[in-house]
């Protein structure tokens, strides 16, 4: 059991440590920063792992690691929320297509945080993983080895254990009265809409959303001032993806399908919902919006929202709402179903401009939101079938900032 748990807190450490330095990479908004901050992590990686292994020789059979798997459950839920966005994982595909070779614990890192963002079933998350494990040199990456091998039967896939990597799991105990997995997760560090969990206490375990001074959503609200920005967006059909990562519905984008803003090209990584909709006109919510998180190649991140008021039925909706994923936290691709995202906007991209930051936690600022004027049709009965009662965030305090018009 303790030999288990320590492989685990291995690779737990090993998440943890990138998504730091990931996260932090986001707080600061240029990009070069990342190849250093990756790097030093390797090192860090190193550090901890040799750190870990000093800690199991000295203390060969004590209970301590399992109080510290309840730490890093808590750590684990809310890198988990972090991740859920899509936007650190993108972040590091893309620096790691520049690269000719990575190490093995880059890898592992890779494969940790697609299994984070994507869930263990996606293919993704076993292929990195998998590509880990090629890539071990046996000599002195056994713990990365038997780390990546134990997850990958965690996940339900048949792979070969290593022997030496078996002898650690083999002695696990079974579970008595029903602690294990379960338990764990009676520890974790959780965020939602309402109660202890609500918006009102995301800051204690994501500082920036209590402290941030240019929080989103907002009361929009005149008087305006005149934006000269000039948005169009070039959307591209491609396979419906679709995810519940258990706060809302997600609908993942393949590259292809732009934002420009003036002259600058953002991605479109993915759309979702929140119900009512988190930005207010004249104090006032529509009963659900639609945000489009976008990514220029520099990693500024742009959204659009299309505010959807009660009405008629939604074309666009009908089609994601028939093939809702029956799982949370796995991308659910129905066969032969394409969207285009194009056909949720309106024809007319007149907007409302202010910066503001993620509406969930971590609540990173530096994002340009343009909520579109011109709201768009759900029907009664679309906003009952959507999963979420209440996923939005209550408006934020303008803090001197000027909310402009254009378009
Ligand atoms: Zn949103």
């Amino acid at each position: 059991m303790k030999k288990y748990l320590r492989l685990i807190l291995e690779i737990l450490l090993g998440i943890c440590l990138v998504a730091a330095s990931t996260l932090a990479y986001m707080n600061y908004s240029a990009k070069k920063h990342l190849v250093a901050e990756v790097g030093e992590l390797t090192e860090q990686l190193g550090e901890a792992k040799e750190a870990l292994e000093k800690m199991h020789e000295k203390e060969p059979a004590q209970e301590e690691p399992i109080a510290e798997t309840g730490n890093i459950a808590q750590e684990l839920d809310a890198l988990k929320a972090a991740f859920s966005n899509g936007v650190v994982l993108q972040d590091i595909e893309m620096l790691y297509k520049a690269q000719k070779s990575l190490s093995a614990e880059r890898q592992v890192g890779m494969a940790s945080i697609r299994l984070l963002t994507k869930g263990a079933q996606d293919e993704g998350t076993i292929a990195a993983f998998q590509k880990a494990l090629e890539m071990a040199e046996w000599s002195n990456r056994l713990q990365t080895v038997c780390a990546a091998q134990n997850a990958l039967a965690a996940a339900g896939q048949k792979v070969k254990v290593l022997q030496d990597c078996k002898k650690s799991t083999e002695k696990e105990e079974p579970a008595k009265d029903g602690h294990g997995k379960k338990d764990d997760k009676a520890h974790a560090v959780h965020w939602g809409y309402e109660g202890d969990n609500g918006p009102e206490h995301w800051g204690s375990n994501f500082p920036v959303c209590g402290t941030g001074k240019k929080q989103s959503p907002l009361n929009i609200i005149g008087p305006f001032e005149k934006s000269k920005d000039v948005l169009s967006v070039d959307y591209k059909e491609g396979p419906l993806k679709m995810l519940n990562n258990g706060h809302t519905i997600q609908v993942n984008v393949e590259s292809g399908s732009t934002l420009t803003i003036n002259k600058e090209s953002y991605d479109l990584l993915q759309f979702h919902f929140h119900r009512p909709s988190e930005e207010q006109v004249d104090g006032k919510n529509s009963a659900m919006v639609a945000h489009f998180v976008h990514k220029s190649k520099d990693g500024k991140l742009a959204v659009i929202g299309v505010l959807l008021n009660e009405g008629k039925d939604n074309a666009a909706i009908k089609t994601l709402w028939a093939n809702l994923p029956p799982k949370e936290g796995e991308e659910f691709l129905p066969e032969k179903v394409s969207f285009n995202p194009g056909n949720m906007l309106p024809k007319d991209l007149g907007f409302y401009n202010y910066e503001g930051s993620l509406t969930t936690p971590p609540c990173t600022e530096g994002v340009q939101f343009y909520i579109l004027k011109k709201p768009m049709d759900v029907s009664k009965d679309q906003v009952g079938k959507f999963p979420f009662k209440l996923n939005a965030r209550p408006v934020q305090s303008l803090n001197g900032r000027k909310i402009s018009a254009g378009g």
